[in-house]
C-alpha cells in the first residue's frame, strides 16, 4: 500500500486481527509518517462494476486516496474525508452486492459539492474525464 501523504512505499509495522477485521500500522519508507489501515471482512462483499463491465472489490482506501488528492490544499480535514468514505460505504452495504462505479462517483460528487467546490471540480474532472475547458465551464455553471 502507498503512503497516503506522499504516495511512496510503506511497510507494515504491526498487524492485529480481531472480529472487526485486520488492523495494520504502517510506516512510510520515505517521509516516515505513520498511519493505520483497517480491512473489514464485509468490505470484500461490495463489488464495483466498471464501465467496461469489469468487476473489482470496493476498497475504501482507494476512495480515500481519490478524495485526499481532490482536497489537496483545500480546507477539508481528514475527519471530513473519513466521514464521506464511511457514509458512502454504509450506503453501498445497504444497496447490496454489486454497485456500478458511476453510482459511487455520483455519491462522492454530491458530498464534495456541499463541502468544497474546488475539490468537487477536481474530483469531477478526473472522474468524468474532462476533455477540454468547455467541460469545465459547463460543470462550473452547474454549481
Ligand atoms: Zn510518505
Amino acid at each position: 500500500m502507498k503512503c497516503k501523504f506522499c504516495d511512496s512505499e510503506t511497510k507494515v509495522t504491526d498487524k492485529r486481527e480481531s472480529h472487526e477485521g485486520t488492523r495494520r500500522r504502517r510506516e512510510c519508507l520515505k517521509c516516515k509518517k505513520r498511519f493505520t489501515t483497517y480491512e473489514k471482512p464485509e468490505e470484500k462483499d461490495i463489488i464495483v462494476v466498471k464501465k467496461d463491465g469489469r468487476r473489482e472489490h470496493f476498497l475504501d482506501e482507494k476512495l480515500r486516496l481519490g478524495l485526499i488528492k481532490a482536497c489537496q490544499k483545500r480546507p477539508v480535514s481528514m475527519e471530513e474525508i473519513d466521514k464521506i468514505v464511511e457514509e458512502i460505504k454504509e450506503k453501498l452495504l445497504k444497496k447490496g452486492k454489486e454497485v456500478k462505479g458511476s453510482v459511487i462517483g455520483e455519491m462522492v460528487m454530491n458530498k464534495l459539492k456541499k463541502l468544497d467546490k474546488v475539490a468537487y471540480i477536481r474530483f469531477a474532472s478526473v472522474y468524468r474525464d474532462f476533455k477540454d475547458v468547455k467541460d469545465f465551464k459547463k460543470e462550473i455553471r452547474g454549481l
